[in-house]
């Protein structure tokens, strides 16, 4: 079985994933409730957090694009990633303006700002200050929600070569 057929598959119950449509997807969370599966749902509608160090996601060097667990929407680039040592896995930018949401958070008595899916409005992580150059910021992000494809065999060719 290819990771593409796995990918559907994993997403068989959730109309609403989708790699191509944009629009924004706005879902009670009964109804998220009905098609996520039970860590998904917990992170992404309950603004939960998943524990330190369990994300495969946290320590992966591979190339190719992070999209949204709940909806398909792209998020990061593997080349924006970097190890922060915090316990998630953690970029410096995300792949586009549009493609995420952010606001204040004051809960647990700090002063905070949250990362959302720009299209489907689910919780991701937060973003801080003390991130590498060029942008100087830290995306903390719950790999739970975080899907992962490999770029192709040819772009990963092109990519390092561009690099020698
Ligand atoms: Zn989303």
């Amino acid at each position: 079985m290819d990771s593409a057929k796995n990918d559907s598959a994993k997403h068989a119950a959730n109309p609403n994933y989708s790699r191509e449509n944009k629009a924004a997807v706005d879902l009670p969370n009964e109804q998220w409730k009905k098609i996520l599966p039970e860590d998904v749902y917990y992170v992404a509608r309950m603004k939960g957090t998943e524990r330190p160090w369990t994300s495969p996601f946290e320590t992966s060097k591979e190339v190719g694009t992070y999209y949204c667990a709940v909806c398909g929407n792209a998020l990061f680039r593997s080349d924006t990633k970097f190890e922060s040592g915090c316990g998630w896995p953690s970029f410096y930018e995300p792949i586009s303006k549009g493609s995420i949401i952010y606001l204040p958070d004051h809960t647990l008595g700090m002063e905070r700002t949250e990362v959302e899916c720009g299209r489907c409005k689910s919780h991701l992580g937060h973003v801080f200050n003390d991130g590498p150059p060029p942008t100087g910021l830290r995306y903390c992000i719950n790999g739970v929600v975080l899907d992962f494809e490999k770029a192709k065999e040819a772009e990963k060719k092109y990519q390092e070569k561009g690099k020698s």
